[in-house]
């Protein structure tokens, strides 16, 4: 599904990323762990042409990503790739249900099974009756809730998660967790997971520890 190769990135003087190889299987939920600063945002925001890297590649399935033209990349972006963030960025003047479906309309979805999708991904993610409601009016767990609706609309081939739940009380980070696997049960979705949370980490299939720019373990679950 998903494959970096020798990733190297570097801010001035600043090597972050010393060449990192990283493969993803489809539905696998993966999470990244590392002390902060150890470059686990920087190889998110790669991995998701969030950002570009030094040298390197990065695959997701047969497309080559940065061999891409500008334009290419920014459609393949919208349509294959989800990104939730830790704070979940929607937009305030717009309700749950057009936040979630602004991808979609940016793809240029078919707007009744756009309309499908989103109701289904709110009804999935409990969130169904706040679909009128901004932003403002719902509580953190259903920002984050909506964040991940809209991450998924387009059925993207890959989310990728930095921190999802690092602004969340513990009730709800639970929650999320518990959502990530349910929507790999339900999409057979891959995951990409940057957390500090040790629980959820515990449940990925898969731990990778970035430390001083390099992988520094890859540890799967005994268990799965
Ligand atoms: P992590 O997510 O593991 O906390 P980051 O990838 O955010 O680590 O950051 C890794 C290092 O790169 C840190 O030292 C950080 O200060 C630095 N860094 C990140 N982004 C930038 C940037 N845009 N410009 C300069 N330095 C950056
Ligand atoms: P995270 O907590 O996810 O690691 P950070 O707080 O480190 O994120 O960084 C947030 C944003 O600030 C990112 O876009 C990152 O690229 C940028 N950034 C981080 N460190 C620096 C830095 N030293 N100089 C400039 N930008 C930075």
């Amino acid at each position: 599904m998903l494959k970096a190769k020798n990733i190297t990135k570097s801010y001035k003087n600043l090597q972050v990323l010393k060449g990192i190889d990283l493969e993803v299987k489809t539905g696998e939920v993966v999470s990244i762990v590392g002390a902060s600063g150890a470059g686990k945002s920087t190889l998110l925001h790669i991995l998701g042409t969030l950002d570009t890297p030094e040298n390197g590649e990065v695959w997701i399935q047969n497309t080559n990503l940065f061999s891409l033209a500008d334009d290419q990349l920014a459609k393949f972006r919208n349509q294959q790739i989800g990104f939730v963030f830790q704070f979940h960025n929607l937009l305030p003047e717009f309700t749950a249900f057009e936040n979630i479906s602004m991808p979609g309309l940016i793809a240029h979805q078919d707007p009744k099974k756009l309309e499908h999708r989103v109701k289904e991904l709110m009804e999935m993610l409990n969130i169904s009756h706040r679909a009128e409601h901004r932003p403002s009016e719902m509580s953190g767990g259903e920002q984050q809730r909506t964040a991940v609706a809209r991450a998924l609309v387009n059925d993207p081939k890959i989310v990728f998660a930095d921190e999802p739940s690092g602004n969340l009380d513990s009730h709800n980070a639970e929650e999320l967790h518990q959502l990530f696997f349910q929507l790999r049960e339900r999409f057979n979705q891959t995951f990409v997971i940057v957390t500090h949370n040790e629980a959820f980490a515990q449940m990925a299939d898969r731990t990778i520890e970035i430390k001083d720019g390099k992988i520094a373990s890859q540890q799967a679950e005994v268990n799965s």
